[in-house]
């Protein structure tokens, strides 16, 4: 709890929301701070980075969605709810861009992540800017050229890509009983999603709001394990925000069994980026509950969210990696073994059609490749959930010589850690019901990853990595 607490003091410095519409990292958004159960774990005992060390690796996208270019669509909403404080900001030619993201840009850069293993999450916004609903019309487009985007997304892209609602239309908020945009505001503002609303909402008025978005993600199946706030969304209400979030998630798709969600930028160096496993309950039974809460470790950098603004391409793959690997954020957090979220916004990854946000893109991707090969692993953000809440719940403890584990959650290439003080043999995982399987022992002088099933011993420590059985399992020794 201690270092917990000091953690939380010093939280207000590089943390802050993601904001779409302006490029800004908010000030001050300190963590929500309800990690709830924690197991008891024996000394000497821990779990490391999966497959024997790999730091994961994933790619935030906000603001995709079917077709509608964000860019184009959200500027008029957002100029006219927020020039008077934000002024100049949207004083760009948004009807010069383009409405449309086209599904052929999505395939283009959906085949550059696959050949390069790069594994992420991509929201899908329901209601783009009130264009139109991703589960029925979008105006603009024929139904069969939505109903192909939406399999595209699907077939195409969710193997490796996390689907999120990034709330309802990310503009102005819903009323959830009529579908229209809440009236104006006395003063002559707007509600709008990634402002104020939250403030004095309930847990349930709040769970019913995501609970709407992700309905439509649902009737378009596209099924969802997590969400994404649109720039301040829950801002006021975060001590809420997560309770309403899991029970938002466990309602729509009740087989989620570990909701997550993405909110938080943190570009300090000072601070930790790795994920919060958050109001953990029942960690010793079989119906653990929790929510992860992943942040990201770089803001948008690729440039403006609209894409009207790209950075220049040298510069940004630069800041991200530099061309002797030694420099960057992502260098930075992923030698210190955190897992490594950078992030962007569709419509600036497109930029209207010149692809210069795409371009960075594929250099940093390429320059991480080259740089770390197997030592990190591309994952979705709902596979890190996964692991770290393996990693976080596992109840480890040394009995004799044998370490018995009671794991709230499955997961695949756990990697066990051991400090020995002594000799340490051969181990054999023990699930019940299944055969005992000793583990293959590997070299421990030149570094690979391990595959699940077997170990190494490395001056006073072991690693033991294997596929994490939920429920109770062992490593003996023979
Ligand atoms: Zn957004």
């Amino acid at each position: 709890m201690k270092s917990r607490r000091k953690f939380l003091k010093t939280a207000g410095l590089g943390v802050g929301a993601v904001w779409a519409g302006s490029n800004a990292v908010q000030a001050a958004v300190p963590f929500p701070e309800n990690p709830g159960e924690r197991p008891q774990r024996g000394a000497g005992l821990s779990i490391g980075n999966p497959y024997g060390g790999r730091v994961p690796v994933t790619f935030v996208i906000d603001d995709s969605t079917t077709l509608v270019n964000m860019g184009h669509f959200c500027i008029p909403q957002f100029k006219e709810a927020w020039s008077r404080s934000k002024p100049g900001q949207y004083d760009v030619p948004w009807q010069e861009w383009p409405r449309e993201i086209s599904d052929d840009f999505v395939k283009k850069f959906g085949d550059f992540c696959r050949s390069e293993g790069v594994k992420g999450k991509y929201s899908i916004v329901p209601y783009p800017a009130m264009v139109g609903w991703v589960d029925r019309e979008i105006p603009g487009w024929t139904r069969k050229q939505l109903v192909e985007s939406r399999n595209l997304v699907r077939d195409f892209m969710m193997p490796d890509w996390d689907i999120h609602p990034e709330m309802i239309s990310h503009t102005r908020v819903i009323d959830i009983k009529t579908g229209r945009p809440l009236p104006q505001r006395e003063n002559g503002g707007y509600w709008m999603e990634n402002g104020g609303w939250c403030a004095g909402k309930s847990v349930d008025e709040i769970a019913d709001y995501i609970e709407y978005a992700l309905q439509i993600l649902k009737n378009a199946e596209l099924p969802c394990e997590g969400f994404t706030t649109p720039g301040g969304f829950g801002n006021p209400a975060k001590e809420f925000l997560e309770t309403a979030g899991f029970q938002a998630i466990r309602s729509v798709f009740p087989e989620t069994e570990i909701p997550h969600y993405f909110k938080y930028v943190v570009t300090s160096s000072k601070e930790s980026v790795a994920p919060r496993v958050e109001n953990a309950k029942g960690i010793d039974g079989d119906n653990c509950e929790c929510l992860v809460n992943l942040p990201s470790c770089t803001g948008d950098w690729f440039g403006r969210w609209h894409g009207g603004a790209p950075n220049p391409v040298e510069e940004t793959v630069d800041r991200h990696i530099g061309p002797d690997f030694k420099t960057g954020r992502m260098v930075e957090v992923i030698e210190a073994g955190e897992p490594a979220a950078f992030l962007t916004h569709w419509p600036g990854m497109y930029c209207n059609g010149n692809e210069t946000g795409f371009k960075s893109f594929q250099g940093v991707v390429k320059r991480l490749n080259q740089a770390y090969g197997e030592k990190i692993q591309w994952m979705k953000m709902s596979e890190i959930a996964r692991y770290w809440a393996a990693k976080e719940l596992t109840d480890l403890q040394m009995i004799g010589d044998e370490v018995k584990i009671l794991a709230p959650f499955p997961a695949p290439g756990v990697t066990l850690k051991i400090a020995l003080e002594g000799i340490f043999g051969r181990p054999v995982l023990n699930v019940p019901g299944r055969d005992p399987r000793p583990l293959e022992k590997v070299d421990p002088e030149r570094w690979r990853p391990l595959q699940a099933g077997e170990y190494r011993i490395h001056r006073k420590e072991a690693e033991i990595c294997f596929d994490l059985p939920k429920g109770r399992s062992s490593i003996s020794q023979s």
